[in-house]
């Protein structure tokens, strides 16, 4: 699934055509669908959590985000891309040298100056995967509202930007956390601290991408994430799964937790 680490090594991927002039290219989606991108030249990628930001020579940021669908893809000179690419593409970058980028089913796809950039990520909290993140700020922001459940507080992409469903019920089971603990009776610190380690760890070192457990094998890559009904890989009590919709009008989410490992009046539990 799509996460701070997934637009991170998406943005390191993408760092190929910076420099590259834009010979042939549009915005197919969003506000500005039917804009042509010919004639400016990619500077840099940037990201800041889920959000993907490409900035172009003349002043100007293509901002997109993939939330539970969207995908990138690049196709080499001569080669056409498959049908479906060209059909659900909301970005198109044609290259100068022949490569052509491709945003596929981008749901979010906006082109604001690059000096307003803060309009469009400026709500978003401290970034886990940006060298200069702010615990203390993330923690202060975190703990702004302590009845919330540790699940809904790091969900929120206002307090601390990056986490998504996966990673979320992940730091749950490593710092022994029940999904539906307030925030506010948790060693919040520590669990910052945690999740800057495993996003970092996920997004940068090659092989380690969204494992959380060490383990490569499949079925073990993850301690809760997909394994309801399963035995804990450490206790070996079955893992609970709970569907929920948890925004009006979006698809269920599922949560996972080891009732063992996770129990719901414990008082932070040390980490594993
Ligand atoms: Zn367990």
């Amino acid at each position: 699934m799509p996460e701070g680490d997934s637009v991170f090594r998406l943005a390191a991927r993408l760092r190929a055509v910076d420099g590259a002039l834009v010979a042939r290219g549009e915005l197919r989606g969003g506000g500005a669908a039917g804009r042509s991108l010919a004639g400016r030249r990619v500077l840099e990628h940037a990201t800041h959590g889920k959000h993907l930001l490409t900035r172009f020579d003349d002043g100007t940021t293509l901002h997109t985000h993939m939330r539970m669908q969207g995908s990138w893809t690049t196709t080499r000179p001569g080669r056409r891309p498959p049908v479906e690419v060209v059909r659900r593409a909301r970005v198109r970058l044609g290259l100068e040298d022949g490569r052509t980028v491709w945003g596929v089913d981008l749901p979010v796809v906006d082109l604001v100056d690059t000096a307003d950039e803060h309009s469009v990520v400026g709500h978003l909290g401290p970034d886990l995967l940006h060298d200069d993140f702010d615990a203390a700020e993330a923690a202060r922001r975190l703990l702004a509202d302590p009845d919330a459940t540790v699940r809904t507080a790091l969900l929120d992409q206002r307090n601390v930007a990056g986490l998504g469903n996966l990673w979320v019920n992940e730091l749950g089971f490593v710092r022994g956390l029940h999904p539906d603990r307030p925030i506010g009776t948790v060693d919040v610190p520590g669990l910052v601290a945690s999740a800057r380690r495993m996003l970092v760890r996920s997004a940068t070192v090659p092989d380690a991408y969204q494992v959380t457990t060490g383990s490569l094998r499949r079925g073990e890559r993850h301690w809760v994430v997909g394994r309801a009904g399963r035995p804990c890989l450490r206790c070996g009590t079955s893992v609970v799964g709970r569907d929920a919709v948890e925004v009006v009008g979006s698809a269920p989410r599922r949560t996972w937790w080891c009732p063992r490992c996770q129990p719901r009046d414990a008082l932070g539990a040390p980490e594993h």
